[in-house]
């Protein structure tokens, strides 16, 4: 062969390589619910309060080297909610707020999840909520009504996907018709096997075809975790399920078939932390799902050229905001909160119950020192105190109504306290429901840099299928 000869085949050899398209086999879809840029901007300048400093101490997903902005309106609403936000990610297409899985009109597209499993692609789809949830339902399931849960659980074992995990199922059963089938043994019927907490699912699911894992039910009972979630990370007690050990069975259980895979993963109270305004709670939960990312991340640098991880969220939740006082902020604060204001509005419920009109104020004292540092190491003003102890007088006389959110009904003292120290870190919280402010996007790995930019929540899943998809 001739040396010009040699010489066009490199070049054009090189050029083949340069041009040949990244094409992912391994795709994590990782969504923070409520996850706005203010929540991950909060939890690193608190790591670095905590640590000493002013600035920013990096979670994982920042440190992606692709970033990008998307816009989350919904076909209906400047703001949206999570199920047209979950239909946009997964199907991209827009919807009405309150439609899962099919536009406005009423019509059906693919998910993503369903496309890669139709092309002999495994799927795994989790949460830290329930799994009829909207996020894990928008990739799975098409119904009218998001809250329409039983329909949402119904549909899961004809997705025929092989891996599902999250707390449990919010509605199984519907109470009014009890001749309905119930959706653990829809799922049994379709060869799905269901494994109890992270250790049963190591030491008996990996083998299985089809597994769901949730979460063990003993001891919840009386506890804020009545609509199907993962106790919130700042709660969290002994060998409760986490979202780390989630992505962790999963990435177990999908590589095993050696076939491609999908997995999203959804860190689901990040957004409900942020519906209570609970500060301290929205930064445990952003840290614990990075934890989940950073998993994620360990299968990437194993297999850099494979696989792909892309970090987004939804919508915003609780118009979060850096900065309710001057220029300062005192994140450091928050690290006096042991337990979420949902634990402890639990709590004050139960000691209400139990001391009736014997509670007294010192008790109540009490409690917010050791759960929040109030009247100890964070100190409590005159006028915050009365404040405080009006709002007691009032739920002593039954007076004070819940604080009702999306998914909690909180006790208005509990609220009132929490509120309080939020207030004191600085920070501030416009809303109790979603905002419309843009969400960010990192990504890593093969074919990242298609991420970058500003552009609609409804691309990135397009961006994603075209990547996975064959040429
Ligand atoms: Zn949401």
């Amino acid at each position: 062969m001739k040396r010009r000869t040699i010489l066009t085949l490199l070049v054009v050899v090189l050029a083949t390589a340069l041009m040949a398209r990244p094409k992912p086999k391994y795709i994590f879809y990782m969504i923070g619910d409520g996850m706005g840029l203010n929540q991950v901007a909060a939890t690193e300048m608190y790591l670095a309060e905590c640590d000493g400093y002013i600035g920013r101490k990096p979670l994982c997903m920042t440190s992606f080297p692709v970033t990008g902005l998307i816009t989350t309106f919904s076909e209906s609403n400047g703001i949206t909610d999570s199920s047209a936000a979950g239909t946009a990610l997964a199907a991209g297409v827009k919807t009405t707020n309150g439609t899962l899985g099919l536009t406005g009109k009423g019509e059906h597209y693919k998910t993503i999840a369903e496309q890669l499993h139709q092309n002999g692609w495994n799927i795994g789809i989790m949460t830290s909520v329930s799994i009829d949830h909207a996020t894990p339902g928008a990739f799975y399931a098409h119904v009218t009504e998001r809250s329409d849960y039983y329909t949402v659980g119904t549909q899961l074992p004809e997705s025929e996907f092989e891996f599902f995990a999250g707390a449990t199922f919010y509605k199984p059963y519907l109470e009014n018709k009890p001749e309905a089938p119930n959706v653990y043994d829809l799922c049994n019927k379709a060869g799905y096997k269901f494994y109890h907490g992270y250790d049963d699912f190591i030491n008996n699911g990996v083998g299985a075809d089809r597994a769901i894992l949730i979460q063990k039910h003993e001891g919840l009972e009386n506890t804020y975790l009545g609509k199907g979630n993962l106790p919130y990370a700042i709660d969290r007690k002994g060998d409760e399920l986490t979202l780390e050990q989630i992505t962790d069975a999963a990435i177990v259980f999908l590589q095993k078939k050696e076939k491609p895979f999908f997995m999203m993963v959804e860190g689901g109270q990040i957004d409900w932390a942020s519906h209570s305004n609970d500060a301290a709670t929205v930064i445990q939960e952003t840290i614990d799902f990075d934890k989940a990312i950073r998993r994620a991340y360990k299968f990437y640098s194993e297999h850099p050229e494979e696989t792909l991880i892309v970090v987004t969220a939804d919508h915003e939740t609780g118009g979060m905001a850096l900065g309710n006082h001057k220029y300062t902020l005192n994140l450091q604060l928050l690290q006096n909160q042991k337990a979420s204001v949902a634990a402890i509005s639990d709590r004050l419920k139960k000691m209400k119950e139990e001391k009736g009109k014997k509670l007294t104020y010192d008790e109540v004292k009490a409690l917010f020192q050791e759960t929040l540092g109030l009247y100890d190491v964070v100190e409590v003003s005159k006028d915050d105190d009365a404040k405080l102890r009006a709002t007691f007088k009032q739920m002593m006389k039954n007076k004070a109504h819940d604080t009702k959110t999306l998914y909690a009904s909180l006790n208005a003292l509990a609220a009132k306290a929490v509120q309080l120290l939020d207030r004191k870190a600085h920070i501030g919280w416009t809303t109790g429901a979603h905002s419309g402010a843009p969400v960010p996007v990192y990504a890593v790995g093969a074919g990242a840099e298609n991420f970058t930019g500003v552009y609609d929540n409804t691309e990135v899943m397009k961006r994603m299928l075209k990547l996975a998809e064959e040429d």
